[in-house]
């Protein structure tokens, strides 16, 4: 039977490991493909454009905008970040689930666009864990750490518009988790009416001859 993708939505507060859970995802099963976002924020050391993301200046991505090539795009901690449409488009199309590792304001905007999206929600165990994940990180100075951790307040007030949360205590059952919530979304009867369509037909058929 040939499976439509879902576009699966992945969000979390900074810190959460939302990022090694979709790399756990992508390595251990073959279904998913990564959308690679653009952003006007700056390189980490070790992130790569093209694979981390699309890093570009603030003309480029409004450029970008203009042209309509983002299907949604958001303003987080004072850096744009946005969604490139054909990639998403073209992987759905052929049947892969695609992943958007985005923040809160995009994933609304997705859910109202794309209503049958899968809107995922990474947890950390408790706030102080996630405190001392983002400072273990070392990537970010103290100001920073801070701003996420007011953004991280503020994007728990929207946690209950998504569709499931995913507690990341260990990273191997999170991921499993995950997959399994993916799994059961492909067998919603919605996303399954052709098959479901086929079988009532056959159904009407053998009783006809009986
Ligand atoms: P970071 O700077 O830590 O890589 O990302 C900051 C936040 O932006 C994260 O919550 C990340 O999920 C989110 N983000 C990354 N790409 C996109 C995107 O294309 N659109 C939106 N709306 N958020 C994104």
């Amino acid at each position: 039977m040939n499976r439509e993708g879902i576009l699966v939505v992945i969000s979390g507060f900074a810190g959460t490991g939302k990022g090694t859970v979709v790399k756990g995802l992508l390595e251990k099963y073959d279904n998913f493909a990564l959308s690679v976002s653009m952003t006007t924020r700056q390189p980490r050391p070790g992130e790569e454009n093209g694979k981390s993301y699309f890093f570009v200046d603030k003309e480029t991505f409004e450029k970008t905008i203009e042209e309509g090539g983002l299907i949604e795009h958001a303003c987080y901690c004072d850096n744009y970040y946005g969604t490139p449409k054909a990639y998403v488009e073209e992987q759905l199309k052929a049947g892969k689930d695609v992943i958007l590792e985005i923040e809160i304001q995009g994933a609304l905007n997705i859910k109202k666009m794309f209503p049958t999206a899968l809107l995922l929600f990474i947890m950390p165990p408790s706030a102080e864990e996630l405190k001392r994940r983002l400072v273990g990180r070392g990537t970010e100075t103290p100001e920073v750490i801070d701003k996420r951790m007011r953004r991280a307040a503020e994007e728990s007030e929207g946690i209950d518009n998504y569709d499931y949360i995913v507690i990341n205590d260990k990273v191997d059952q999170c991921v499993a988790d995950t997959y399994s919530i993916i799994e059961a979304a492909h067998m919603r009867p919605k996303r399954n009416m052709n098959f479901i369509n086929k079988i009532r037909h056959e159904l009407n058929e053998i009783s006809k001859g009986e």
